[in-house]
């Protein structure tokens, strides 16, 4: 007997079904699948029905748009009711990305989705995709976990809190300031006080209805003024600003605060991120944190610039205007921020 479940495979991209070719690493149409159709793990009884959708192109994951975003999301959401469970397979340079948009395009999630990929292609003699396939599988079909979740190597995580903290080794993702949600060893355990409550209200995809301008500034030390002032100009409508440490700027550079504060003054909505991995945004810590506080930059608490960035991305795909999204991005929405203590 085979497992009742069922699990819908929208498999986009990525070094799991790679093939080596003279210029590297490069996705190959149907070749995943021929992998797959041969591993006899695949078909024991234990494992759940599954069907894979390949996507056309199949894609290197630093090629992706939101436009792909867009169409995954799209895509779970026309498969939502027959499956009971989603798996998306995904290139890892990009993967933190999409775990956060989906987190946020995909409202009321009822259902587990899991994105996954491998560091080593499938077709290899040693490689990390075998395990994290089949676990992949065996969780979005086993376990009710409400959540967008990245897998990787053991760890199941919240995809919002993700980064990419490895370009070669199978630990690729970390999740620095939330705990994983599970972890896989001789068993599968997963951690439910760690994991977002059901849903009360029906499924939805959240479409949007306009393509929004938003950017990344990552300050450093000397950062010139024309080069924010450039990335600050119209018709750009929100930017993550990573900054130095608790969220500090150079507040000795009046210049820098001036184009910050203009940019504001026409409605740009931006959002202090730290450039650490670990820990939160206080504006309030230092005066060189407060100093971007009086221009009107809002705090991103401890949220990855991955998650603020697709999260400013979606609230202004919306519709919503400046105000609402800057009221939303200190709200903690999925997960993906720890509100202060007060
Ligand atoms: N460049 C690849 C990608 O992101 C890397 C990977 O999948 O690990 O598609």
């Amino acid at each position: 007997m085979t497992s009742a479940k069922s699990v819908y495979i929208a498999y986009v991209g990525g070094t799991i079904g790679m093939v080596k070719t003279p210029s590297g690493y490069q996705p190959a149409a149907g070749y995943l699948r021929q992998q797959m159709e041969a591993m006899p793990e695949l078909q024991d009884e234990r494992m759940p029905r599954f069907v894979i959708h390949e996507y056309t192109p199949l894609l290197d994951s630093s090629n992706m748009t939101p436009a792909d975003w867009l169409e995954i999301a799209q895509d779970i959401t026309d498969h939502y009711d027959q499956y009971d469970g989603f798996v998306v397979l995904h290139g890892t340079d990009t993967m933190a990305y999409t775990a956060s948009a989906l987190s946020f395009l995909l409202q009321n999630l009822g259902k587990t989705v899991i994105v996954t990929g491998s560091q080593i292609p499938l077709v290899e003699m040693r490689n990390d995709a075998r395990p994290n396939l089949i676990d992949s599988l065996l969780i979005a079909s086993s376990y009710a976990i409400p959540e967008v979740c990245l897998y990787f190597n053991t760890k199941l995580f919240r995809g919002n809190r993700t980064v990419k903290v490895n370009a070669s080794g199978f630990n690729a993702f970390d999740s620095p300031n939330y705990p994983p949600l599970g972890t896989v060893g001789v068993d599968i355990s997963i951690d439910p006080t760690h994991v977002l409550p059901h849903p009360a209200e029906p499924f939805r995809f959240a479409r949007l209805t306009s393509q929004p301008q938003v950017g990344q500034i990552r300050l450093f030390p000397g950062i010139s003024v024309d080069v924010v002032k450039n990335l600050l100009q119209p018709p750009i409508q929100g930017v993550i600003l990573e900054t130095f440490g608790a969220g500090n700027a150079p507040d000795k550079d009046q210049a820098f605060l001036d184009a910050i504060k203009a940019a504001v003054d026409r409605g740009v909505v931006v959002v202090s991120c730290t450039q650490c991995l670990y820990g939160t945004v206080d504006l309030d810590a230092y005066a060189t944190g407060s100093a971007l506080k009086a221009c009107g930059v809002i705090n991103g608490y401890d949220m990855t610039a991955e998650s603020a960035l697709t999260k400013l991305y979606t609230l202004f795909g919306l519709g919503y205007d400046g105000n609402t999204v800057r009221a939303l991005m200190e709200t903690n929405l999925r997960g993906e921020l720890t509100p202060p203590k007060r």
